[in-house]
């Protein structure tokens, strides 16, 4: 059993986390209920990933997600939170990268689907696209903010592991509106990168370190499809909802990926 300890980014509440190896599929257990990491159990995309089943809920479960699958670690995981929000540690995926490796004997990861066809998606600006091919992973963003502008990043499963240091970042500007509708209250500046007009308050660890950090969230929430995908996937404008999609759309176009491993 590994354990962390941390603060809810939006809730400000603190939370418990101990990973268990275990049988069987990927889950959570909240309020001693199970909540599957899977596509099924998405019940909030708005800004982090919520997973909800039989009443128990668990959110911003991508960081975490993301750190299994650069870890290929597609199953035997039990994940058991003491609140409803996983802490947001130091905003970006590294200490569960680091806690997960030490789980006992990892399983072998399940076959990978190879999608026969494309898939595209649009919301505004924002579009998703899905082609078969080799396991790539692409993101861009478009920010206004000068220090931010166009990113892009491109990688395969063995680039994977270079955005787990990758923080969350937000905008000075977009603080007060968040703060008001009472989330962002355990954001502090140990935890996200803050940019003001004059650019971010803290060191970059990249230079395309929110690029990354979006590449992050993308590689979360496509671990809830339950298997690797042998396809190439981008994101332009990306977000959590847009994520969702996709998964829903390629559940629907590839009746075989219904079996969960
Ligand atoms: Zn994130």
């Amino acid at each position: 059993m590994i354990a962390l300890e941390g603060i809810g980014i939006h809730s400000g509440r603190r939370c418990r986390v101990t990973l268990h190896r275990i049988d069987g599929p990927v889950r959570f257990r909240r309020s001693g209920r199970d909540i599957p990491a899977a596509v099924d159990a998405i019940i909030d995309s708005r800004r982090a990933t919520t997973l909800g089943a039989d009443g128990a809920r668990v959110g911003m479960v991508e960081h975490l997600l993301a750190a299994l699958a650069a870890r290929s670690l597609w199953s035997g995981v039990l994940i058991e939170a003491s609140s409803d929000e996983l802490p947001i540690l130091d905003g970006s995926a590294r200490a569960w990268y680091d806690a997960v490796a030490d789980l006992p004997e990892p399983p072998a990861p399940p076959e990978a689907l190879r999608p026969a066809r494309s898939l595209r998606l649009t919301a505004g600006e924002a579009w998703a696209e899905l082609d078969p091919g080799g396991a790539q992973l692409c993101c861009g963003i478009h920010y206004d903010h000068p220090a931010i502008g166009e990113q892009r990043w491109c990688g395969g499963p063995a680039r994977y592991p270079e955005l787990v240091d990758a923080r969350t970042f937000g905008l000075r500007s977009e603080e007060q509106a968040l703060r008001a509708r009472g989330l962002a209250s355990g954001a502090n500046l140990e935890n996200v990168i803050v940019y003001d007009e004059e650019g971010p308050l803290v060191p970059l660890r990249a230079e395309n370190e929110p690029v990354r950090h979006k590449a992050l969230d993308a590689l979360g929430d496509l671990f809830l499809f339950g298997r690797p995908l042998e396809a190439r996937v981008s994101f332009w404008r990306g977000s959590h909802a847009l994520h969702a999609a996709l998964l829903r759309e390629l559940l629907q176009a590839t009746p075989e990926a219904a079996l969960r491993p």
